[in-house]
C-alpha cells in the first residue's frame, strides 16, 4: 500500500496520512509536493513529507488525495529537511511550520494565476553574469573575497568583522560574482530591508543583468510570490531579503551572507519564534556552502563560535572610503556638564559649531513620542494603560496618549483624574520633545524628525532620507531607525541622549545591544573625508562599556561581557528556552506554568527556574509569566521540550495561551 503523510496547517504534532489520488496523471506523489486534500468538511493544502506503506490508521478510513498543484516546483529535499529542524528544534508542528515558510498564496487551495512567460535574461545567453565592481578593493577586503573564495563548495562559516564603512557590502558582492559565475544562487539576507533601498540599488547596480529576488513581510502578495518562484525555480541569481529568505526553496544555493547578524530582528517573535541567522546558517551546511556572517559588533554567541574555532574570523579594520577614519567619540559627564532640557552645554556647542559649518548632526534617542509619562506632580498620578503594565507615551504632535505596548490610544486629560489639578507634567523625553528643544534652541536650522511616528507610510521615510542624503536637513532627530544601515554623506556629528537608561538594565543582553546601537549610530557620522564625531551623554563616563566605545574596541567589550556571563551561567556558556503564557489572571498563567514544571521528573542536566510574572506583566489585557529553562547540554534541554510540548499539545487548558521559545533574546 502506497500512504503519503502529509503536513497540514493546523496545530497539532502530527502528519496525516492520505492515499494517493485516484487520477493517474500525477501519480505517484512524491515528497515536497503541494497537494490539496480534505480534512474535516474543509478543503486544505498540505505538503507530502514522506511516502510510507503502512499507517496506523485503517485502509478503509484513509482518504484520497484530491489532487497536486503543479503551477510551483516541487519542494526540494534540502528544503523538507530544513523544515523538520525547525520544527523539532523550535517544538513547533511541522504543519504550523511549514505553512508559515510559504508565502500566503501558495497556502490556498485556488491556482496561482498563470504567468507571463519571461524573455530569457541576457545572464541565460551569455551564460555568465556581468558585474559592475564600484571600488576596486582594497587589500583588506581582497583578502576577505579570497579566503571566503577559496571555501566555495564547501561549507564553513565566517565571521567578517569590520567596522562601521569597512566595505563588507563590496566584499559580499564580489563573492556573488564568483557564485553567479559558477552557475549558483546567493541568498544575502539583512535586518530590514525597506529601511535600505540603497542597498537594493547597490546590488541591481552590482549586477545589472541578474534576475534579483527581494523578499520580505511587507511585500505584497503577488510580488512576494513571484519573488519566491523566482529564487525555488533558481531563475533568480540573487535572493535578497529579511529573515523570512532564509526560508525559500533555493535549488542551487553556492553563498549565504547573513549581514548586521547580530541584529535582534533576524529573530521572529511570534509562530515560529526561528532565528534566521540560524536557519541560514544551517542552510549553508545543507547545501555545502560558506556562510558569512557580517557586523561590526558580532552577537556574543557568534563571537564565542569564533574563539571556540567553529567560525572563522576576518577582520576589516579600517574604513574603506580613502581618507574616512573612524569617528572620535567622546563621553560628555552630565554631572560636570547637566542637562538642560535633555542637551548638556558641551554637546549644544558641538551641534552649534556643525550647524556654522554647515555640516549635518545627528541627535539620537531611542525613544519615540513627547515623553513616555505624563504625571501629576500633586498626588503621584500617571497615565497609564489600562489594558497593559505600561505608561502610556504622550505624543505632542496630535496631542494624544498612546500605549507602546498594545496600541491603546486616547485624548489627554485635561486635568488629574484622580485629584483635579489641572498641570499635569510630562516627564523624560523622547523624539518629539527633543525636536521641540532643538528648535527652541536653534530656530534658524532645518530639522528633521525620523522615527516609526513619522514614517508611518510606505514611501514616506525613503522621501526622507532621500532629503537628508541631498542635504535638506541641518539637524536630525530619530531612533534606531537612523542608526541601522545608512549613508548620510554630510553628516560629521553624532550626539547620544538617553544613553544611561539601559546601562542598569535587570536583562543580561541590554548591554550588548547598548554596544550594538551605539556604534552603529555612531558609524553614521564621518563616512567621508570630514572626520566624524559622536558625543554620549551619560553620567557614568567610567563605565568599561563606554570607555570600550572610545577605543572603538569591540573585542575587550566582548571579552569582559564573555567573562561575566560564563561566571554567571548565562549563555552561550548554557543554552536557554523560556515557556510563557497569558491568561485573563496573573495566577492562572502562574498555576499553568507550575503544573507543566512539576509534570517532569527533575534532572541534573536541566535547570528549571520558578515561574516569574513579566515585566511588564499585563499585556492588551493578558497577564503574563514566564518559566526559565537552561542546560549546558542541547539535547537533555530538546528532549525536556519535546516531553513538554507533547503534553501540550494533546491537553492544555483552554483558558491559557502558551508558547516556548527556544533561544530567546528579548520578550516586550
Ligand atoms: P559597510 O557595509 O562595511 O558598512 P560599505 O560596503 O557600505 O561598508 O562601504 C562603505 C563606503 O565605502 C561606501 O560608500 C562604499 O562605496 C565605499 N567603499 C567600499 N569599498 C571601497 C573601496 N575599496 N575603495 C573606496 N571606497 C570603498
Ligand atoms: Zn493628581
Ligand atoms: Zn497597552
Amino acid at each position: 500500500m502506497n500512504v503519503l503523510r502529509v503536513a497540514l496547517d493546523v496545530p497539532l504534532a502530527t502528519l496525516f496520512d492520505y492515499l494517493p489520488a485516484p487520477d493517474a496523471l500525477h501519480a505517484p506523489e512524491q515528497p515536497g509536493d503541494r497537494v490539496v486534500v480534505t480534512f474535516g468538511r474543509r478543503e486544505r493544502v498540505g505538503i507530502v513529507m514522506e511516502r510510507v506503506t503502512d499507517s496506523t490508521i485503517p485502509p478503509e478510513r484513509l482518504k484520497p488525495i484530491l489532487r497536486v498543484l503543479t503551477d510551483a516546483p516541487r519542494l526540494p529535499a534540502d528544503w523538507l529537511e530544513l523544515m523538520r529542524f525547525l520544527s523539532s528544534y523550535y517544538q513547533r508542528p511541522l504543519g504550523e511550520t511549514v505553512a508559515g515558510a510559504l508565502p500566503p498564496r501558495l497556502r490556498s487551495v485556488k491556482a496561482l494565476p498563470k504567468r507571463k512567460l519571461r524573455a530569457l535574461s541576457a545572464r541565460d545567453d551569455a551564460g555568465e553574469s556581468r558585474f559592475v565592481p564600484s571600488n576596486q578593493p582594497n587589500p583588506a577586503q581582497a583578502g576577505a573575497v579570497e579566503r571566503i573564495g577559496a571555501a566555495l563548495g564547501s561549507f564553513r562559516p565566517f565571521l567578517l568583522h569590520g567596522v562601521t564603512g569597512s566595505g563588507k557590502t563590496e566584499v559580499y558582492l564580489q563573492l556573488i560574482a564568483r557564485v553567479l559565475d559558477r552557475g549558483h544562487q546567493a541568498l544575502v539576507m539583512v535586518p530590514e530591508i525597506g529601511l535600505t533601498p540603497q542597498l537594493e540599488a547597490r546590488f541591481r547596480h552590482a549586477f545589472p543583468l541578474e534576475n534579483i529576488s527581494i523578499l520580505h513581510s511587507a511585500l505584497e502578495a503577488g510580488a512576494r510570490t513571484h519573488a519566491w518562484l523566482d529564487a525555488a525555480r533558481g531563475e533568480a541569481g540573487i535572493v535578497l531579503g529579511t529573515r523570512l529568505a532564509a526560508l525559500t526553496p533555493l535549488p542551487r544555493l553556492g553563498l549565504v551572507v547573513v549581514d548586521e547578524e547580530h541584529d535582534t530582528s533576524f529573530k521572529q517573535q511570534e509562530g515560529l519564534r526561528y532565528s534566521g541567522r540560524d536557519a541560514a546558517i544551517f542552510r549553508a551546511k545543507v547545501a555545502g556552502c560558506p556562510v558569512v556572517l557580517g557586523t561590526a559588533t558580532p552577537a556574543l554567541e557568534t563571537w564565542h563560535n569564533c574563539r571556540m574555532g567553529r567560525y572563522e574570523r576576518i577582520d576589516l579594520p579600517e574604513r574603506a572610503v580613502p581618507g574616512a577614519t573612524l569617528p572620535r567619540v567622546r563621553l560628555v559627564d552630565l554631572s560636570i556638564d547637566p542637562a538642560d532640557h535633555g542637551f548638556a552645554r558641551g554637546t549644544v556647542e558641538a551641534l552649534r559649531g556643525r550647524l556654522a559649518r554647515g555640516e549635518q548632526s545627528l541627535v539620537f534617542i531611542n525613544r519615540r513620542g513627547y515623553s513616555p509619562v505624563l504625571a501629576c506632580e500633586s498626588c503621584g498620578w500617571a497615565a497609564g494603560c489600562e489594558r497593559c503594565t505600561a505608561n502610556l507615551v504622550l505624543h505632542s504632535t496630535d496631542r494624544r496618549l498612546r500605549c507602546h505596548h498594545c496600541g491603546w490610544e486616547e485624548t489627554v486629560p485635561r486635568a488629574c483624574p484622580t485629584c483635579g489639578n489641572p498641570d499635569l507634567r510630562p516627564i523624560g523625553r523622547g523624539t518629539q520633545r527633543v525636536e521641540e528643544t532643538l528648535a527652541a534652541l536653534f530656530p534658524e536650522a532645518r530639522i528633521a524628525r525620523i522615527d516609526r511616528d513619522s514614517a508611518r507610510r510606505r514611501g514616506e521615510l525613503e522621501k526622507a532620507l532621500e532629503g537628508i542624503r541631498r542635504g535638506d536637513a541641518d539637524l536630525l532627530v530619530g531612533t534606531q531607525l537612523l542608526a541601522k544601515g545608512h549613508d548620510f554623506p554630510g553628516l560629521t556629528l553624532v550626539c547620544v541622549l538617553g544613553a544611561d537608561n539601559s546601562l542598569f538594565s535587570t536583562d543580561y543582553r541590554a548591554a550588548e545591544r547598548l554596544f550594538a546601537t551605539l556604534a552603529q549610530v555612531a558609524g553614521r557620522s564621518g563616512r567621508r573625508e570630514q572626520a566624524g564625531e559622536v558625543l554620549v551623554q551619560t553620567r557614568f563616563p567610567k563605565h568599561p562599556l563606554f570607555e570600550a566605545l572610545v577605543r572603538h574596541d569591540y573585542p575587550s567589550f566582548a571579552e569582559a561581557q564573555l567573562s561575566d556571563r560564563e561566571s554567571a551561567g548565562f549563555p552561550p556558556f548554557v543554552h536557554e528556552a523560556a515557556l510563557r503564557a497569558e491568561a485573563k489572571q496573573l495566577e492562572v498563567s502562574m498555576d499553568f506554568l507550575r503544573e507543566v514544571a512539576a509534570s517532569v521528573t527533575p534532572t541534573e542536566a536541566v535547570r528549571i527556574y520558578d515561574p516569574v510574572p513579566h515585566v511588564i506583566t499585563r499585556r492588551a489585557g493578558y497577564e503574563r509569566a514566564q518559566l526559565l529553562v537552561q542546560s549546558r547540554s542541547r539535547p537533555a534541554l530538546q528532549s525536556l521540550l519535546t516531553a513538554w510540548s507533547e503534553r501540550l499539545f494533546a491537553d492544555s487548558p483552554r483558558n491559557v495561551r502558551w508558547h516556548l521559545d527556544v533561544d530567546p533574546i528579548e520578550f516586550d
